[in-house]
């Protein structure tokens, strides 16, 4: 789990030294009144700060050159107590590279009826105040979240908390690195990209080590180790009979408690925060990384398969967005439909690699064949996901940018039992509908791969997909998809121009 309070939000509220002192001082009071108790709502996941009092262009100034050197401040929020004319903020705005949240409220929830007058009005004037904030941004066409309500509601305040996190993983990602195990599988066109694009976009380091890298590491891992990490399994998950006694499947267990220790040793040394495996690449590796890569992916590790690198790291992002929240977020692949009328499902899975943070119940581990690649046959968790809302996020790269599709779907219970499909899998009813959603992903260009999330909703994903200035396709109720087919064509001249 990821510590969010070490990252800061500075919480700029906006006046003016027209007003005299003592008006100023009941704003830093009122700020301070404000500040205090936003930040100790749990709502709120990250560490907010006031700053001073946003009074003149110098102080506007010196707060924004603050904030691009503090490393830790992962956003911005700005508010107007009173009037806070927008020609004092350029100069600060246009060297500002942060995250900004505009929050657009007052601190009195009511109008005190019967003892207005003119200093209350210019006291607490953040409908006038804010409306020129919020020119400024409009006429500098800056990028910012705009969130209106009264501060002490729960909508508003989630609403921040939602924006936190979102920036948060924006931020967590300019650090992070995507250890890339082999290149992506042969002749596959969506899994490709461009990675210096994704690193001048998202700030992610995407890089690539040799197999043999991780082969050498697998091979100094002591036997002991890897009995040590089969006990730490024992403990948390079902294990099948046969990985109880000495034998093949006891062996396969052990080699992928192998593969954890030195994958994880290796991310480590890299300082990753993701990486992929491909099935074509696995040289001087006794199987493909399975419960291996579930097990990471359960420790926070972004993950992609067949060299998947946006997907991993989408989905590290997913994991940083959630940390702390109920339900879990995992590597999906679409893999196969179920087309009865009234009962129209898919079922998702990969060949091995679902992480158990989306389990409806204990995993268990299982050694069994695996039909492809051509190793030794590995262990992997076997689950169901659990039933209730979920969303399916993807990225891809449309030659000149980056597109994020999500599709808000119900995991539902799978009823029937698949003595021969021993993987973990979720099964979902999409929205609109099976076939909508299916038309609308696919004309949107849509992988086969996503991030499955049951933490978090599209509000999370697309908040950090604003906050990077990309392209994000909703696919829910609301969707249809001859609509969406004309959306996209207008969203082509949009994006494209800039
Ligand atoms: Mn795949």
């Amino acid at each position: 789990m990821f510590n969010l309070k070490q990252y800061e939000f500075w919480f700029i509220v906006g006046s003016q030294d027209l007003y005299g002192e003592e008006t100023l001082k009941q704003v830093a009071a009122n700020a301070a009144v404000m500040a205090d108790e936003l930040a100790n709502d749990p709502l709120l996941p990250g560490k907010l700060v006031l700053k001073p009092i946003a009074i003149s262009p110098g102080v506007i100034t010196k707060l924004f050159a603050e904030a691009q050197a503090a490393e830790n401040c992962a956003g911005i929020i700005t508010w107007m107590h009173t009037f806070s004319p927008s020609k004092m903020w350029i100069q600060g705005l246009a060297l500002n590279s942060k995250p900004i949240l505009h929050l657009h409220t007052q601190f009195n929830r009511d109008i005190p009826w019967s003892t207005i007058d003119m200093d209350f009005m210019n006291l607490n004037q953040s409908a006038h105040g804010d409306r020129e904030h919020g020119h400024i941004f409009a006429r500098m066409r800056l990028n910012r979240k705009v969130v209106a309500g009264f501060w002490q509601d729960k909508e508003v305040r989630s609403k921040i908390g939602v924006w936190m996190r979102a920036a948060t993983a924006r931020l967590e990602g300019t650090r992070s690195v995507v250890l890339r195990l082999g290149d992506n599988m042969r002749e596959v066109a969506v899994t490709e990209g461009d990675k210096v694009e994704a690193q001048i976009k998202f700030g992610w380091q995407v890089n690539t080590w040799g197999i043999g890298d991780l082969a050498e590491r697998y091979t100094s891992v002591s036997d002991s180790a890897a009995e040590k990490l089969v006990k730490e399994y024992e403990a948390s998950y079902e294990f099948a009979p046969e990985l109880r006694t000495p034998g093949p499947a006891r062996t396969a267990l052990l080699e992928q408690a192998k593969i954890e220790i030195a994958l994880k040793q290796f991310l480590e040394a890299e300082h990753a925060g993701a990486f992929t495996t491909t099935f074509q690449d696995l040289h001087g590796l006794p199987q493909l990384p399975g419960l291996a890569a579930q097990r990471l992916m359960e420790q926070g590790y972004g993950f992609g398969a067949e060299g998947d690198w946006k997907q991993s790291m989408l989905l590290h992002t997913a994991k940083v967005m959630a940390s702390g929240l109920p339900g879990g977020n995992s590597f999906m692949e679409d893999y196969t439909y179920h087309f009865e009328p009234g009962k129209e499902a898919a079922l998702g899975a990969h060949m091995l690699e679902v992480c158990p943070s989306i389990a409806d119940k204990k995993p268990r581990i299982e050694v069994h064949p695996l039909g492809i690649g051509g190793k030794a046959p590995p262990a992997r968790m076997v689950f169901d996901a659990a039933p209730g809302p979920a969303v399916l996020a993807t990225l891809i790269d449309l030659g000149d940018r980056f597109r994020m599709i999500l599709n808000e779907v119900e995991t539902i219970t799978i009823e029937q039992p698949m003595p021969k499909l021993p993987v973990a899998r979720a099964l979902w009813k999409p929205y609109p509908s099976l076939a909508g959603a299916g038309e609308s992903w696919i004309l949107a260009g849509g992988t086969h791969h996503s991030v499955f999330s049951s933490a978090l909703n599209t509000e999370y994903f697309r908040d950090w997909a604003g906050l990077m200035d990309i392209e994000c396709v909703l696919i829910n109720k609301d969707t249809k998809p001859n609509r969406l087919h004309d959306e996209l064509r207008w969203s082509e001249a949009y994006w494209s121009d800039r």
